[in-house]
């Protein structure tokens, strides 16, 4: 049988304010555990939360960033679990009237486009950290309270292909409003995938599974796939699913149940009581949206329609806004796309691998690249050369101009000095000279090789083909 699978996913995105949703605790990572607490976050009874208004500016970001509509009064609710990890017994989320509803996110998979709905983006605070060694369970409640955003899809996604470039997509719009940096690995982005299979074409979803604990969006694809075939055999030896929360193992590339799925009534959800609701006027959206930078579809369309490049170039070059940034700032100074491109694609995002540096902090800023590119421009000295001068800057720090006068590696464009070397180069190698001249033309390359070998790369190939060809003339 022919099945359709069916797939929604639970983002969690960490935001990176200064502080907590509800207290003034900074916002850390890897500090000592346990050292950024306070009563409102630890849960003291008594304490009373305070909203932070930068998480709530961060879920309107993200709601216009998606095409979101934002509900002007939101509210926030208490969800009661015990966690051991969690020392108040409720989480502050929010539950019937999330900040932002309806929006969507267009990906693209084996070039079909598709749009992916989002149910929902709301605001809630993290729990802590629980240790598990040898000694026993440890606990770091530095994560309590962290802001984070929820954002939930639609059961739009047909295939753990499309959940991959969906994440992508999710991620690389978030990057780019500045909100998170995303991190899977460090928990700053977390994905909790809903699946289900049905018969090919019918209506009624089946019963769906949870699967947690994936690090990677690669791992989150892994799991789809191995949870959808395992449906498949349960479903078609005439077994049922059961709605589980699963907990993906890497290591053997399997699931393992964690728990029965709670249904939302088993949390017994209530408006909170400690925070007012939210107002959110179209005063302070419309102040966000001017805030909003543009975003990596819109701009890497501006970079296919308006600058010539091609579909593969303006995709690399807009995946990261801080990628796109400087490419900008470069074509600010020297106005050919298509070099700067070669350019930053080639050398500076290999320079900003080598370094584990991003592109903000890259060795050469923008204008000491536009720098280089100039003196190339003016035939200065030689595109090899110029390749071995942006290293040479990367390690130095210094300018172009600076590292090509202290080395002395401008172009030999003086035809009188050029000239005296080739003559030397045709008497040495006669035999070659001779078969150039009856008709080997193709020897001309062979030449110019030496001429470059002879001047480390620094000769102006195009005058040294020009005299090389006359002087080699019968
Ligand atoms: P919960 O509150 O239990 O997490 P939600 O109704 O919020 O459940 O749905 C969570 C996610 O599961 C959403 O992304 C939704 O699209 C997805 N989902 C709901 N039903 C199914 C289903 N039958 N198969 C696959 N995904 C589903
Ligand atoms: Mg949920
Ligand atoms: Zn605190």
């Amino acid at each position: 049988m022919d099945w359709d699978i069916v797939i929604g996913l639970e983002v969690h995105v960490q935001l990176n304010t200064e502080t907590k949703a509800f207290c003034s605790c900074r916002v850390s990572y890897g500090d000592a555990p346990n050292t950024h607490v306070c009563p409102v976050c630890l849960g003291y009874p008594g304490s009373l939360p305070v909203l932070n208004r930068e998480m709530v500016n961060s879920a309107v970001m993200l709601g216009l960033a998606t095409q979101c509509r934002i509900r002007p009064f939101s509210k926030f609710a208490r969800k009661n679990y015990f966690y051991p990890d969690l020392p108040k017994g409720y989480q502050i989320s929010q539950y019937d009237d999330p900040i932002c509803y309806d929006g969507y996110v267009d990906i693209e998979t084996g070039g079909v486009k598709k749009r992916i709905g989002l149910t929902r983006i709301h605001m809630e605070e993290d729990a802590g950290k629980s240790m598990h060694g040898e000694t026993g369970t440890l606990i770091d409640l530095n994560r309590c309270g962290t802001p984070l955003l929820e954002v939930v899809s639609e059961p739009d996604i047909a295939s753990p292909q499309e959940a991959y470039a969906y994440l992508t997509t999710l991620k690389q719009i978030v990057r780019y409003t500045g909100i998170s940096d995303c991190n899977m690995e460090e928990g700053s982005m977390r994905c909790d995938a809903n699946i289900s299979i049905k018969p090919k074409g019918r209506k009624a979803f089946g019963t769906r599974t949870e699967l947690k604990n994936m690090n990677s969006f690669r791992n989150v694809e892994r799991a789809l796939i191995y949870e959808a075939e395992r449906q498949r055999r349960v479903l078609e030896s005439g077994g049922t699913i059961v709605q589980q929360t699963l907990l993906w193992d890497d290591q053997s590339g399997s699931t393992k149940i964690m728990r029965s799925k709670e249904d939302s009534h088993d949390y017994r959800y209530f408006p909170e009581p400690d925070l007012s609701p939210v107002f959110v006027d179209d005063a302070w959206i419309e102040t966000l949206r001017a805030a909003l930078p543009e975003l990596p579809e819109a701009r890497k369309r501006r970079f296919i329609r308006d600058l010539g490049l091609n579909e593969e170039d303006a995709a690399v070059l807009t995946s990261e806004k801080e990628i796109a940034d400087y490419f900008e700032a470069v074509l600010e100074r020297c106005h050919d796309p298509k070099q700067v491109n070669n350019w930053v694609r080639n050398e500076i995002l290999r320079i900003a691998s080598e370094t584990g540096k991003s592109l903000n902090a890259s060795p050469v800023p923008p204008a000491e690249l536009a720098g280089l590119l100039l003196i190339l421009d003016k035939r200065e000295i030689t595109p090899q050369t110029a390749k071995a001068v942006l290293d040479d800057m990367a390690a130095s720090g210094k300018s172009a101009a600076a590292v090509i006068a202290e080395k002395g590696l401008k172009q030999i464009s003086d035809s009188g000095e050029l000239e005296a070397l080739i003559e030397s180069i045709i008497r040495e190698n006669a035999a070659e000279a001779l078969r150039y001249r009856n008709g080997e033309t193709k020897l001309l390359a062979f030449f110019i090789g030496l001429v470059m070998r002879a001047t480390k790369g620094q000769a102006d190939q195009s005058l040294s083909r020009d005299i090389l060809t006359a002087k080699l003339e019968p």
